[in-house]
């Protein structure tokens, strides 16, 4: 009997060389919504289009992407992103350079996350036309250089693999996902890193056990051959459960804790009226000491620049911004990081298998739902202003209490896998339940909003 796997996977292979056509509509899409209303001349239909573009990107695009990798992993990388598909097309031409360490190194997808996120809310990112070309313009230039410059082999994609900020977001959070491409005659040794494949990520495929690199490009899925991979089904969150056969990393945790910090902190300056009486005190402060430079605007480049809306950021808006951000991030990661190396250390008290660091590794991606959730109250609320008013509200806060139940749930099972079980699970499990709590009630203003 042929499965739903089997069938989704002769569908894949069938489509897969039409997708360049689905790339360059994309491409134009792209051009059209982000180019489109910052270089027609100032008309009605070019204010149309940039309400259309803003809509489209924050209220669908970004949530219902992000949403998309529990159910169908990266498919948005390797079927729809123009991004993508045009670092991979100026590969094919390009100087095909050796990827250099700093590109490789783990934390510079990380790096390109918090400054592509701080940067688009002292923009504006989600009010103006001119900040989404800023952000999305400067992003697909950095993929086309490295596209580029780097990858060897045939059409590789380095940008995607050790750079995109909205790469790691899908890669992190595509563990939790329900497809998975795997070997049919998997290898020993872990996952591994191969220019030399046909996989555009540079996965060593026989050895392959982790999703997060995976674009869902099917390039290496034949139905007929024995040999290579295969698309398969699993329950959602199975990769997180039994993360320690999946190559879990240290960097992806730094990222989940991070990542949740700094959309709280973007979404608290919006939402906190405390927010409001810091600001003030500080740029008192500041003046009180002559830096008068703190009441002055900005570059347009840099922060919210826009008389014609009323909207004209100063120096004080773009450190306070800054700071609070950063600030708030650096202290829930402070308080998670703390609850974690104490479930780390209370699992291995109580017999848990690995060292202290195998341990905090894979406990801490019992964040993961949690954190998911956090970035979507962040960076993609507007998906919840689809809803009726009065639903939005206990939408958020169902959506959550279940985020924090999984992230427990996910806990038990990395326990199971470190040996523990009953009792001495449970206190293993007690600091990361709190984490999770903790991460809800930061957010539990956003409910209310
Ligand atoms: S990693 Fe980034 S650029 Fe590459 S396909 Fe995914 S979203 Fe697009
Ligand atoms: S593992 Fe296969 S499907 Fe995944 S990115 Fe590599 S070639 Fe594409």
């Amino acid at each position: 009997m042929t499965t739903i796997a089997q069938r989704a996977e002769v569908f894949a292979v069938a489509v897969r060389p039409y997708l360049p056509i689905v790339h360059v509509a994309m491409f134009i899409g792209f051009a059209v919504l982000v180019v489109g209303p910052n270089v027609l001349p100032e008309s009605a239909f070019a204010e149309r289009l940039g309400h259309i573009a803003n809509w489209l990107i924050w209220t669908l695009w970004f949530p219902l992407v992000f949403l998309s990798v529990v159910v169908t992993g990266r498919s948005w990388c390797g079927v729809l992103c123009p991004m993508g598909a045009a670092s991979e097309w100026v590969n094919g031409f390009g100087l095909k350079l050796p990827v250099p360490g700093w590109l490789r190194w783990e934390g510079t997808p990380i790096v390109s996350f918090l400054a592509v996120t701080v940067l688009g809310q002292t923009l504006g990112v989600r009010d103006y036309a001119g900040a989404i070309l800023e952000v999305f313009g400067v992003t697909m230039l950095a993929a086309l250089v490295v596209g580029f410059l780097y990858g060897q082999g045939q059409r590789k994609r380095a940008w995607c693999r050790h750079a995109c900020p909205i790469g790691l977001l899908l890669g992190v959070f595509s563990r939790l996902g329900a497809v998975d491409i795997r070997p049919k005659r998997p290898e020993p040794g872990g996952d591994a890193y191969d220019t030399r494949g046909l996989c555009p990520t540079n996965i060593d495929l026989r050895r392959k056990t982790e999703s997060r690199h995976c674009v869902m490009c099917v390039r290496c899925v034949h139905p007929d051959r024995p040999g290579s991979l295969t698309l398969a089904l699993r329950a959602p969150g199975t990769e997180v459960a039994e993360i320690q056969r999946h190559n879990p990393s240290l960097s992806e945790v730094w990222f989940m804790l991070l990542g949740t910090g700094v959309s709280l902190g973007g979404f608290l300056w919006l939402a906190l009226p405390q927010y409001q009486a810091l600001r003030s005190a500080v740029g008192e402060w500041a003046i009180d000491h002559g830096w008068l430079w703190i009441g002055m605007p900005g570059p347009s480049w840099l922060m919210v620049v826009h008389p014609e809306a009323r909207e004209v950021f100063v120096w004080l808006d773009f450190v306070m911004i800054v700071g609070f951000m950063l600030g708030v991030m650096l202290a829930l990661t402070a308080v998670l990081v703390g609850l974690q190396a104490l479930a780390a250390w209370i699992a291995g008290r109580l017999g848990a298998v690995g060292d202290f660091r195998a341990r905090f590794t894979a406990l801490g991606y019992q964040i993961a739902p949690a954190a998911m959730i956090s970035l979507l109250l962040g960076l993609g609320i507007n998906l919840f202003t689809l809803l009726p008013h009065t639903a939005a509200g206990p939408v958020k806060g169902i959506t959550l209490a279940i985020a924090v139940a999984w992230s427990a749930w996910l806990g038990m099972k990395i326990l199971s896998g470190m040996g523990l079980k009953g009792v001495r699970a449970a206190a293993a499990l007690l600091p990361g339940v709190i984490g999770g709590i903790a991460v809800a009630a930061a957010w539990w203003p956003a409910v209310f909003i």
